[in-house]
């Protein structure tokens, strides 16, 4: 599909989306998708349906409606499983989102694979999701993090990544996409790399999965984050997938109902994958709501939701090149995020500004602090598209940025 044909489409999506209105009804310029996106109104009923007509709990009801929400449920870990080209539903651990699920993998899989001496490799461009529980990994072990430097621009380097790993590398841990700049990592390569060592490989997918059509097979990855949130779908839910051989082997993270096999006060048996990390009862609604979200996406093709926002990313940086005291990060081909600077202008006062002419971006360290100092900015603004996204949405930005100079200039 042209260029010009994706934006056209993506305009008519807009009257799916509720959210992308201002009160008064007037169109609000939303570049805020990497954040959270935006819901179409197929997930709101969903979800509104499943909390009404359609409630009652899961797994453990003896009557015809909580069967057939549990039959609702599983459908979405199905849906979940073909989505990301899993090889079972076995693989899929529905958690509260990326930060739980790259939690759930440091205390189950690193408390008990990664000791003292060990290394565990991250790169600069990292969320601090997936920073800190490796900080808490290694403090509790006295493991190593080694970190893998970016390219002049701004991609993780995987030669660096080559010469960093070692025998005693148990982990290396990466943004599929980076959330800040919109780099993209070769994903199949690094786990490759991390391979070639005995080490595993997380892709933290977060950015990755609203954009891209996934592969577990031929990412060859071991484990893969995302939240629900950023695909469409509602807060409160997110993907662990990992290989099924891996999450059999690994311990329970939280201990209560819904996770066991048997409980005696004497022992307690656990659950097989995927139920064994699933304690509690589940996020019900939000996984169906999830299926709902990956139908939307899926009908719309994720490879085409890359390539619009990719154009958008590229049109937004050659507009904004043409302002003097704009600064751009970032590689020149990414996902569809754009992050900036504004000589004389700090991103709040640019975000407070925009806001008035109705645009939304983020301006902020982006939950990416060590990145910020790479660059040597305290803060960026970020604009990021979603699927919804198109031209009206760059010219109001750019409006706002030459009212915004002439405010400072
Ligand atoms: N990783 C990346 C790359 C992200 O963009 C985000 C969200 N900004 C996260 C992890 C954390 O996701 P959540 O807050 O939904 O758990």
């Amino acid at each position: 599909m042209s260029n010009t044909a994706t934006l056209t489409h993506a305009t008519a999506q807009r009257a799916d989306f509720p959210g992308l209105l201002t009160p008064d009804g007037e169109p609000w310029h939303y570049l805020d998708t990497a954040a959270t996106a935006q819901k179409p109104q197929a997930v709101i009923d969903a979800m509104s349906r499943a909390l009404g007509r359609d409630y009652a709990t899961v797994h453990r009801g003896v009557y015809g409606r909580s069967a057939q929400m549990t039959l609702g449920y599983e459908a979405a870990r199905r849906r979940v499983a073909d989505f990301m080209g899993a090889r079972s539903d076995n693989e899929v651990v529905f958690v509260r989102g990326a930060t739980e699920a790259i939690n759930l993998v440091a205390d189950s899989w690193g408390m008990t694979h990664i000791g003292e001496g060990d290394r565990i490799v991250l790169s600069t461009l990292e969320h601090h999701s997936n920073i800190v529980p490796w900080q808490m990994v290694a403090e509790r072990t006295g493991a190593h993090i080694d970190v893998c430097p970016l390219t002049e621009d701004h991609r993780i380097d995987l030669g660096a990544l080559e010469a960093l790993l070692t025998p005693r590398t148990r982990l290396v841990s990466l943004a599929h996409v980076s959330n800040v700049l919109g780099s993209v990592l070769d994903g199949r390569r690094a786990a490759d790399l991390a391979h070639s060592v005995g080490a595993k490989i997380l892709l933290d997918g977060c950015q990755a999965a609203p954009r891209m059509a996934l592969d577990m097979a031929a990412l060859d990855c071991d484990f893969y984050a995302w939240s629900g949130h950023k695909l469409y779908g509602p807060t409160g839910i997110g993907v662990l997938w990992a290989r099924e051989d891996i999450l059999d082997a690994m311990p329970p993270w939280q201990g209560g109902g819904a996770m066991i096999d048997k409980v005696t006060f004497e022992k307690t048996t656990y659950a097989p994958p995927p139920q064994r990390f699933e304690a509690g009862t589940p996020m019900i609604t939000e996984a169906i709501a999830l299926h709902a979200a990956i139908d939307y996406v899926a009908a719309r093709g994720p490879d085409r939701l890359f390539a619009h926002e990719a154009a958008l990313a590229n049109q937004l940086r050659e507009e904004l090149r043409n302002v003097n005291s704009v600064t751009l990060f970032g590689p020149e081909e990414s996902a569809g995020i754009v992050s900036f600077a504004m000589e004389g202008v700090h991103p709040h006062d640019l975000g407070t500004i925009l806001d008035e002419e109705n645009v939304a971006i983020r301006a902020g360290h982006h939950c990416a602090q060590p990145l910020m100092e790479h660059l040597g900015v305290p803060a960026t603004a970020r604009a990021s598209f979603g699927l919804y996204s198109d031209e009206s949405d760059i010219a109001a930005l750019m409006r706002g940025i030459e009212r915004t100079q002439r405010i400072f200039g």
